[in-house]
């Protein structure tokens, strides 16, 4: 087996063959213990069958621990400056793709076409740069990407609300579109000292699988998390008073949602951290044909 990049002494050493400097602004802090590598990737159950795709391969630390382990891994990495480092470092292996993108913008239900098409299963496994976790995961769940599941590293304080329930103080909007389709929990926490450049917070590896059925039919996903939304922009005003404000029209349509409240069973004096995915489903279908 190659010899790991992921150790203080070969990631230094890469970093100054290649004159790297970091970028704050694109996230960019690398693992440097092999042991926290193997952890998360076992989390991912990789095999020959199934295919990954990375965000951020940095210098390949996670990239080539995925390579052993899965059929294919295709990564993408905004920083270019990055990609004559990764065609060195990860020359020994065959089945990685580097692409040099921001995947905020790839288009990546044509990639998994182009680059997937005989895989069982495909999984996301990524250190995401912390500026950007919300974004890269929405977009995977809202475009409907035929992922199974996702392990990623993120802030630890982002995946306690990924993965709050309800009647918590982390649970808002964020664990109810993420929660409405991947069942969710934290697989590890992870201590600053195993990053370089270090990260100022606490990190955790999330761990998303694919709910075999969603909890509840809704008539709009999209105004489903409008609703959900409105309803925690003051945590402590009830959520008959948030949606007054949030929902278009504001104010004058006070009846409507009143009516609403009465058809989907929900008292309108409750705060939005009490109610469930299911009960913020029934208002959302009971607000739709009004408010939409
Ligand atoms: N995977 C490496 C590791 O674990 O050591 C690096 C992880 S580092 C936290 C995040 C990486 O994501 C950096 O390489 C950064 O350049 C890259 N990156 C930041 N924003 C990105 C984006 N929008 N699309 C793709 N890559 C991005």
């Amino acid at each position: 087996m190659n010899k790991d990049i992921a150790t203080p002494k070969r990631t230094k050493e890469i970093l100054e063959k290649h004159g790297f400097s970091f970028k704050k602004s694109l996230g960019q802090n690398f693992l440097i213990d092999p042991n926290v590598l193997e952890n998360i990737v076992s989390h991912a159950e990789l095999t020959e069958q199934v295919g990954v795709i990375e965000i951020g391969p940095g210098i390949g630390a996670l990239t080539e621990h995925l390579a052993r382990k899965a059929g294919k891994v295709v990564a993408y990495e905004i920083d270019g400056r990055l990609l004559p480092v990764l065609e060195d470092t990860l020359s020994p292996y065959n089945n990685i793709k580097v692409i040099h993108q921001d995947v905020l913008e790839a288009n990546l239900k044509q990639m998994i076409d182009e680059e997937f098409k005989d895989f069982k299963d495909i999984v996301v496994v990524a250190n995401l740069p912390y500026y950007v976790t919300t974004p890269i995961i929405m977009k995977f769940l809202l475009e409907r990407i035929p992922i199974t599941g996702m392990i990623i590293m993120m802030q630890k304080e982002v995946a306690d609300r990924i993965t709050a329930l309800p009647g918590t103080k982390a649970y808002g909007s964020l664990s109810i579109a993420i929660q409405y389709y991947m069942d969710a929990s934290v697989a590890m926490i992870v201590p600053k000292t195993v990053f370089v450049p270090q990260p100022n917070v606490e990190s955790a590896v999330l761990k998303l699988t694919r709910k075999e059925q969603l909890p509840a039919k809704v008539n709009d996903e999209d105004f489903l998390f409008q609703v959900s939304k409105g309803s925690f922009v003051q945590r402590r005003k009830t959520i008959l008073n948030n949606l007054q404000t949030s929902l278009p029209d504001g104010k004058t349509k006070k009846e409507s949602i009143l009516a609403a409240f009465k058809e989907a069973d929900i008292d309108p004096r409750r705060r939005g951290e009490t109610l469930t995915i299911e009960e913020f489903a029934r208002l959302s279908n009971a607000l739709y044909s009004d408010f939409s």
